[in-house]
């Protein structure tokens, strides 16, 4: 199964993909975290992404799409993936359409985690990240049990550079004009689901796991 989940930075994207694929058993592919991790390890791709990121501005399509489809080619992704963060533009989606035909395949269902604004903010404002495993945290909403550490690999936990407050609302006006259309796109091919995320992430992480398993059964029949 292929789903894409969509939504503002800190509707819970991250959160949900990575329990989902635990769920679904399938590869939780998000290219944040492919970028983080390059710019971390100092590779080219790492480097040249590295800047617009912490303006908070989007990495230029091209090269992500080069990237994604890379992973989206690596063995574990066959039966499918849940794609976080990715497309971002309406030239992202188009060129993940085109590229999945080439390869015979195609998106099942796109999940629109809807979001209010404060709600974002306070999300991303607090928001701790786990150096090791990439677990999101929230100092008030989700506290580890031990300051600063992850509950479940035991790492670190750090403040993404790109959630300051400046950062923060660059990002969120990038969203409004970038990826918002991207909701009207899966409408039109009839594949969009919405959901709304204002509340507790596992009441969420429910109503995914239904549509996932409704969504199953209706190829069955
Ligand atoms: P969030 O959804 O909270 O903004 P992400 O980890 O998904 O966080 O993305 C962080 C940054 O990585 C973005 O602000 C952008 O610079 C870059 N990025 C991630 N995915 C993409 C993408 N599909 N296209 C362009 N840039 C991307
Ligand atoms: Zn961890």
């Amino acid at each position: 199964m292929r789903i894409i989940l969509l939504g503002p930075p800190g509707a819970g994207k991250g959160t949900q993909a990575k329990t989902l694929a635990l769920e679904l058993r399938l590869p939780h592919i998000s290219t944040g975290d492919i970028l983080r991790k390059s710019a971390s390890l100092g590779t080219a791709l790492g480097l040249e992404a590295k800047d617009f990121m912490n303006k908070g501005v989007l990495v230029p399509d091209e090269l992500v799409t080069r990237m994604l489809m890379e992973r989206i080619d690596q063995p574990d992704a066959k039966s499918g993936f849940i794609l976080d963060g990715y497309p971002r533009t309406l030239a992202q989606a188009q060129a993940l359409d085109e590229k999945l035909k080439e390869r015979k395949l195609n998106i099942d269902f796109a999940v629109y985690l809807e979001t209010s604004e404060s709600v974002v903010i306070q999300r991303l404002g607090g928001r701790l990240v786990c150096s090791k495993c990439g677990a999101n945290f929230h100092l008030n909403n989700m506290p580890p049990k031990k300051e600063m550490i992850c509950d479940s690999c035991g790492g670190g936990l750090y403040q993404r550079s790109d959630d300051k407050e400046e950062t923060i609302s660059k990002r969120l006006q990038v969203y409004h004009s970038e990826s918002a259309p991207l909701v009207k796109y899966y409408q039109a091919q009839n594949i969009l689901y919405r959901l709304n995320a204002d509340g507790e992430p596992s009441i969420v992480l429910h109503q995914i796991i239904r549509m996932a398993k409704d969504h199953h059964d209706s190829l069955k029949v």
